[in-house]
Parts: C-alpha cells; structure tokens; sequence
C-alpha cells in the first residue's frame, strides 16, 4: 500500500550554516539502515524533511523499524505515491487513501498542503480547501476542525504527488557520525548500554572497551558483552569492543592494596587503561554507566577518586538518573533481558566487603605506590594482547 515515507527531524534544523552535514548525515544514515533490510530505497533531501522511496517491494514492519532507529528522525509518515496528478484523479484517490486508512471514517480532520511542483493549477491553500470540501462530500461522518483536529490529512504535490496521515515516531536525537566519537566502558551490567545508546544519540560515534577477568569471569560473561554491544549497534551503528585482559592487573592489586581500596584503584586501571584506548583509537572522550550514590564505588568521592586518573572528559549521561529510570531505558532499547543475566562481573568478584565510601584521592595514590614494580608492565601487556570484536546489528 505504501511506497514512501516522510521522515521530520527537529534539532537539526536549528545548526545554521553547517544544516547540510547535520542533513546529509541523516540521510547517510537512513541509507545504511535501510541498506540493512530488503528492498531498494531512494534517499532524497528536501527542505527541512526526507523523502524515502521504495522501488518495489519490501517488508513494511522492517522499513518503520529500520527508520526508527536512526537518530535524527523525529516522525516517520508512511505515504501513498500518486502518480495521475491531475485534480479528479488526485482528489480521488486521496479519498480511496483515507478510506484504507480509516475504514467508515469518522472523525474530525484538517488538510494540509505543500506543493514545490509550482507549476500545479492549485496553491497550498486551494489545494487545502478544494480537498477539505471533496472528502466532506464524500464522507459523511467527517467534519473539519482546523484548531484540533483528530486526523491530518497531508497532500504533498512535488514531481508525483504524496498523501499521509499516519505518524510513526523516530529515535530523536543527531545523526551519528555529527559529533565525534567516544570510548565507552561496557560492562555487562544494566547502566553502562544505557550510557552508550545516550551519547550516541547525541551523534557521537561509539568505540567500547570490556574489562574480562577469566577464569574469574566466564567465556560467557564475555559473550554477553558482545551480545549488549551487538542490541545497542542496532542503534549506535557498528561497535570496535576491545577486550582487555585484566586478571593479572587485578590480582596484582589484590596482593598489594588494602582490600577496602580494591574496587577504586581497579576502577582508576580501567579508566588508564581506557583512555590509551581512546586515544589510540581518535575517541575525544570516555563513557560510563556511573550514577551518584548507586553503589560505594559512585559517591561523589569515589567518583573524584576515579576521575583523578582521566585527562580527557568523562561523559556519564546517568549521573543523576534513579534505577528505575535506567531500568525503563535499558527495556526500551532491548538490552534489559540480557543485562540481567546472572553471569559473573570482574568488579564483583574481588570486591571487598567492606569498600570505603569515601576514599580520598591521596590515601589511593599512596597505596598505589606499592604496585610501582610491575604495574607498568601490566598495563603494557594489557594493551599489547586487548582483543579487538568488530560488532554490527
Ligand atoms: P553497569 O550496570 O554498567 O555494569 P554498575 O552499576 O554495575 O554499572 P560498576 O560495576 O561500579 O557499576 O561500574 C561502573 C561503570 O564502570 C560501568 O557503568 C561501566 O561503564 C564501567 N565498568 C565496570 N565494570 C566494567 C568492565 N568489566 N568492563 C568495562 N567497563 C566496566
Ligand atoms: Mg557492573
């Protein structure tokens, strides 16, 4: 029934001069979605909104979630192309549309209109009235409200004419590719997907890094993170995860610290180790799932603890966010159902039982001044054999 959509996008209108790279972008990444599903679509960008053209057949279910996963889009119409544009025929068959659309219409509805065919014998307006007083005559359960209507019936005259009315919500957001790209700390719990899925909605590109701790922690554990990066790729387009090998960097720390600092300075390895990642990899900052007071790792002076350690910016699009808020998003992108799979998480396994809340920078950079032998070492070797998982949807 459909061989086109409509797509709108809000925020990226407002970029001035640099609207062109926001749009093409958009539609770049339109393309590569699409590009993902059956069918063969046409791309063009007009005027503030994006006309997708299917040439032949394709899944309508496919396309609608392959376009509401692009960020940038604001709604999705689905339209009817029209070829005959003459107006008996266009209005004609604007009128077998709504009556698809909504078997024995009933209700209150307004026209509108755009023509960038100027040529067309009607003006917007003309096109407005004359098709408001057509369906008028031929519906009879139908009145015009033009404050709040409940249907809009959109009539598009360009080169064919297009007719919509449905509206198909998109992802929000800025396109990727828009805003750089960040290095994301994923483990396989329930924020750090969470976090990663937020920043590229911002239009940032996402690398990640998992911390893997075998034969502490499982192939399994392991698989599960590939699994989280592969349900966020479907948004945040494809994932480099390099995974690191942390045993000996954590058994290291646990002979030599005291086990009450044991979470914080593994955590200040990780963001090291991370930010040479990041680097390496062009990444202009790192991500994390980290929320104020969630455990005794995040109060604010643990998070200052771990922070001591990072010279670029550390974005942690939770930081103020309750579980249960985390929780809704991580079940809105899918990646719920795997996060809380019980599988073992480095961080939990030397965690100590009773962990300061309130460490102090000092006292840490102290206690680690007792790994001076061969942490150095470690971390070279840590870089020297990460593994690197190319992930795509
Ligand atoms: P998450 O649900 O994201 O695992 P969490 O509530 O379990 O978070 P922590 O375990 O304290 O919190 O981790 C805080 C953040 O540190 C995580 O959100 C993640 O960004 C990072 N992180 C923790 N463990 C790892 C790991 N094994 N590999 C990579 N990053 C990790
Ligand atoms: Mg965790």
């Amino acid at each position: 029934m459909y061989q086109a959509f409509l797509l709108k996008y809000a925020e990226i209108g407002i970029k001035g001069k640099n609207r062109y790279k926001f749009e093409n972008a958009l539609c770049e990444q339109v393309r590569h979605r699409l590009g993902k599903i059956e069918g063969e679509f046409e791309v063009v960008r007009e005027q503030g909104r994006i006309f997708v053209e299917a040439r032949g057949d394709f899944d309508f279910d496919d396309a609608i979630d392959a376009m509401s996963r692009v960020f940038g889009v604001s709604s999705i119409s689905p339209a009817e192309v029209i070829e005959e544009k003459d107006w008996d025929t266009l209005a004609e068959k604007v009128g077998d549309f709504v009556e698809r659309q909504y078997p024995n219409p009933s209700f209150t509805f307004k026209v509108k209109s755009r023509r960038s065919d100027k040529s067309y014998p009607l003006t917007s307006p003309e096109i407005c009235v004359e098709m408001g007083s057509y369906l008028l005559n031929r519906f009879e359960n139908i009145s015009v409200d033009v404050h709040e209507p409940q249907v809009y019936i959109w009539v598009e005259v360009r080169e064919k004419a297009y007719v919509y009315s449905k509206v198909y919500a998109g992802a929000c957001g800025m396109p990727l590719g828009t805003n750089g790209k960040a290095m994301l700390l994923l483990s396989g719990g329930i924020d750090s997907p969470v976090a990663g899925y937020m920043i590229a909605k911002r239009g940032v590109h996402i690398d990640a890094v998992y911390f893997h701790a075998p034969p502490y922690t499982s192939e399994r554990a392991k698989q599960k993170v590939v699994d989280l990066a592969k349900l966020i790729s479907r948004y945040t387009g494809p994932i480099r995860l390099h995974v690191v090998n942390f045993t000996d960097i954590q058994m290291y720390i646990y002979e030599q610290c005291p086990h009450e600092e044991l979470t914080i300075i593994m955590r200040r390895y990780m963001m090291r180790i991370g930010e040479t990642l990041a680097k390496e990899n062009h990444c202009l900052g790192l991500i994390t799932g980290e929320s104020i007071g969630q455990v005794a790792s995040q109060t604010m002076h643990s998070l200052a603890a771990t922070n001591d350690v990072c010279e670029l910016p550390v974005y942690r699009p939770l930081i103020g966010f309750d579980k249960q808020d985390i929780v809704d998003i991580s079940e809105k992108i899918n990646t719920y159902e795997t996060s809380i799979q019980p599988y073992e998480d480095c961080c939990t396994i030397f965690v100590a039982k009773h962990p300061v809340t309130r460490p102090h920078v000092d006292v840490i950079r102290h206690s680690e001044k007792k790994l001076a032998e061969k942490i150095d070492q470690m971390v070279q070797e840590a870089l020297d054999t990460v593994e690197v998982i190319q992930v795509d949807e």
